[in-house]
């Protein structure tokens, strides 16, 4: 009688005596971590972080031998967790998985029930990657800025890093609910991108990222910017009397050369977001919001799509910005 095979593929992540290694691999269902939940995936993706660890540029990566991937989605194969049953439908972000705990860059999965999304109405495995973190993230940001009470009639709202990852939602969702969006990018060549989208003007990203005045002239209600450094700091300089920035990202850097200034004499609000150990209830409004809002046509616009071997190979793009948008990893392709 044959049995159903127990192997899947991987990209794992090796490191012996210093000898760093990204490859797609076969492994066994026996090897895989604890967990309470077995998800079959079916998409996954490259973010910044996935990059990051798959080129092994930065220590992403806190335990040896690792599987990459710090998002997925598929089906539950198997659960003993009380949320789940097999045949849901799942999305997982996050909660240190591709870091420490084996990721989704694999055929197979298994996580904690605790950490998994239910897929929303009208969301697809696939657009759900084309979204990732990076999108879930831009949904976070965008939410933090209405919260703080930022509206489209209090003038224009920011989006730096505007063709990444998280960029390019931050943009979508912002236009979607009717802000007048400035997009800045290093990357002219994007400008129609961007505006379909839904940017209504597009600078170049030379304007901030240079060091600047501590306050400077006010031009913007809301901001959401992921890439840190000198940009954000800008950013700030630049925020409107009581304006709102949002930071989650350092793609120009983990420095934040700025002054308090604009904090206390313009009274501006600084909001730190976190995707990574984000609470759920705040994870499930983000993909509620992400499946109700942004249009399936837009999601696949910015949406790339690649195959295990090739994700490997593309990493280094990602790193080098030469990505516009996100791209989808089919892990059975
Ligand atoms: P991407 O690589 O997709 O996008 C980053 C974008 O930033 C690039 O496309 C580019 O946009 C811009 N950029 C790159 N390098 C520089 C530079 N030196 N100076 C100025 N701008 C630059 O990454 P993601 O969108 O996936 O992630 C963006 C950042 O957010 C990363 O730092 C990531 O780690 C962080 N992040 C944080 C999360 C959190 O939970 N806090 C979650 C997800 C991401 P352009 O060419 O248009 O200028």
């Amino acid at each position: 009688m044959e049995t159903a095979s127990t192997m899947f593929k991987a990209i794992t992540l090796t490191k012996d005596d210093d000898a760093f290694a990204a490859r797609v691999a076969e492994l066994d269902e026996s090897q895989l971590p604890e967990g309470d939940v077995t998800v079959r995936v079916a998409y996954s993706t490259i973010n910044y972080k996935d990059a990051l660890a798959i080129t092994n540029a930065s220590p992403v990566v806190r335990r040896w031998p690792m599987v990459a991937g710090i998002d997925g989605a598929g089906v539950v194969e198997a659960s003993s967790h009380p949320l789940w049953k097999a045949g849901d439908e799942v999305i997982l972000n996050g909660w240190g998985v591709g870091e420490s705990h084996w990721g989704c860059l694999a055929q197979k999965a298994r996580l904690k029930g605790d950490w998994l999304v239910r897929m929303p109405a009208g969301m697809t495995a696939r657009r759900s990657m084309a979204i990732g973190t990076a999108g879930y993230t831009a949904m976070l940001c965008a939410l933090a800025l209405a919260k703080q009470g930022v509206t489209k009639e209090q003038g224009d709202v920011l989006v730096t890093g505007a063709t990444g990852g998280v960029g390019s939602v931050a943009v979508a969702i912002l236009s979607t609910w009717g802000y007048r969006v400035v997009a800045a990018t290093g990357k002219a060549s994007e400008a129609d991108y961007l505006a379909a989208l839904g940017a209504a003007e597009v600078i170049g990203r030379e304007a901030l990222s240079q060091p600047g005045k501590p306050l400077q002239k006010e031009r913007w209600a809301g901001v959401i910017d992921s890439v840190g450094s000198h940009t954000l700091a800008n950013a700030c300089a630049q925020a409107k009397y009581r304006g709102v920035v949002a930071a989650c990202g350092l793609a120009q850097g983990m420095d934040f050369p700025g002054s308090v200034a604009p904090f206390i004499l313009r009274g501006v609000r600084l909001v730190g977001v976190d995707s990574v150990m984000a609470p759920r209830a705040e994870r499930e409004e983000a993909w509620a919001r992400l499946a109700s809002d942004l249009a399936p046509a837009v999601v696949d616009s910015i949406a790339t799509p690649v195959g295990l071997a090739e994700a490997i190979a593309r990493a280094p793009d990602v790193l080098a910005a030469r990505i516009r948008g996100r791209l989808v990893v089919d892990v059975n392709a």
